[in-house]
């Protein structure tokens, strides 16, 4: 079970809400730090454990910076989350770039950051040479294709998926990198998202383990790292349970010992760019009821929006809603949790079971801290909200301030009068 407990009482929220008006995010520091040292624990047997932090999760150098100083780096497919990285200070190889359908300019870019340059397909080979030279160290993302399991558990579907190198691209790319005279070689492999049970991420090393080892036998090569990837998934329900990342460690080690100790390939380092588990849980949209509607279903409007948080329009995804202050109240009424987009699917929740809602209540929904703020839009005209940083001292500070309109038409030619 997934406890769906807020960081702050009623009255601190009020007292936050008075200064930072709603809808925010807020994230909570504390809660943020004692979840990384639990993954770093986690691989603490590893010769060397490196969690590059997926950017695009929670694209805020404040957020950034709190994860470096636990050790963390970030994991980049684009310019400003280069920039995003090297704002909070995290530097060189302790970025990884792990980009698709990549512009020429975003690889100089990271070759001149020092980023590890992971390529999504066999034909970047020569399109990185060609536009910003062959790096020291190159890694490749692997696409075991279909059918491809471990023990009984299925990973994905990779064969539906539009990354990453085929299993011969894999052996033709390396020999072609050696060829060139590349000297230090990553791998990687990403292809389950949000997935809670813990078996299958040991069988993605199972299958990434068995890989190195025939790279070796093939061509040689001593891999310097493995990545795993992100997609380590979040308990949203709270019948759901985290996944025990000690349980995790300890099936990726035994692993490691039967195959990369046993053919003389230690140490490798192990490498994973989770977004997700590093800050979804600890992330919180806070927002207001505005109004009240009884038609054909009950509606409660808030002040938020999809813009604020789209997973649950664009995926139907569930995100535990808390009425602050009716916390023990019965979940004796449904409604609708509805934004104001024109747009039907705008809506937080469906035929949700909560206690009674009056206007001016403030609402909580759970679990915005990754891929929330970061994939809100402009649609309708819609802003972008604040976000805010519970700090371990219980101070509150603002780390990005909420859009005004002026942003919004800050990239408008204005028409000449007429
Ligand atoms: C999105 C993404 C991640 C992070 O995924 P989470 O589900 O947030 O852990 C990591 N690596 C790559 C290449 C991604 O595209």
């Amino acid at each position: 079970m997934a406890e769906k407990k807020l960081p702050f009482t009623k009255e601190q929220l009020e007292e936050i809400i008075k200064e930072y008006p709603t809808p925010f995010h807020i994230y909570d520091e504390a809660a943020i730090r004692s979840n990384a040292r639990r993954l770093l624990a986690a691989f603490s047997w590893a010769p060397e454990y490196k969690e590059y932090f997926a950017v695009k999760a929670t694209p805020n150098p404040s957020i950034l910076k709190i994860l470096r100083e636990e050790g963390i780096g970030a994991d980049c497919s684009s310019l400003p989350e280069l920039l995003l990285s090297e704002m909070a200070g995290i530097t060189g190889e302790n970025i990884i770039f792990s980009s698709n359908d990549t512009p020429a300019a975003e690889f100089q870019a990271a070759k001149k950051i020092g980023a590890i340059i992971n390529l999504d397909d066999i034909s970047h080979i020569e399109y990185l040479e060609k536009h910003a030279g062959l790096p020291d160290i190159v890694s490749f993302r692997y696409n075991p294709g279909p059918l491809m399991q471990s023990g009984n558990t299925i990973i994905g579907y990779p064969e539906e998926a539009k990354y990453g190198f085929t299993k011969a691209q894999i052996f033709e790319g390396y020999r072609i990198l050696k060829e060139k005279g590349v000297k230090r070689f990553g791998i990687h492999t990403m292809v389950i998202s949000n997935e809670l049970n813990p078996d299958c991420f040991i069988g993605t090393a199972n299958m990434m383990f068995d890989l190195i080892v025939e790279i070796k036998q093939q061509l040689g090569i001593n891999m310097e790292f493995v990545n795993f990837g992100g997609g380590i998934g979040i308990p949203y329900k709270p019948e759901q349970e985290a996944v025990d990342l000690e349980y995790v460690g300890q099936g990726i080690k035994k692993l490691y010992e039967e195959k990369i100790v046993a053919n003389g390939l230690h140490p490798l380092r192990i490498c994973m760019e989770c977004g997700r588990m590093i800050t979804g849980p600890y992330g919180y949209l806070v927002s207001k009821v505005l109004h009240k509607k009884e038609t054909y279903k009950n509606y409660v409007g808030l002040d938020a929006c999809m813009a604020n948080l789209m997973r649950p329009a664009l995926y139907g995804s569930y995100h535990h809603i808390t009425v602050v202050g009716k916390e023990n109240l019965p979940l004796d009424h449904v409604y609708d949790v509805t934004g104001s987009l024109c747009e039907n699917n705008d809506k937080f929740a469906i035929d949700r079971a909560l206690p009674v809602i009056d206007i001016g209540d403030t609402v909580v929904i759970h679990d915005t801290g990754a891929h929330g703020f970061a994939m809100g839009f402009n649609y309708n005209g819609k802003l972008r909200s604040a976000e805010l940083l519970l700090q371990p001292n219980g101070e509150v500070k603002m780390i990005r301030r909420a859009e005004t309109v002026a942003d919004y038409f800050a990239t408008l030619e204005l028409p000449k009068e007429n």
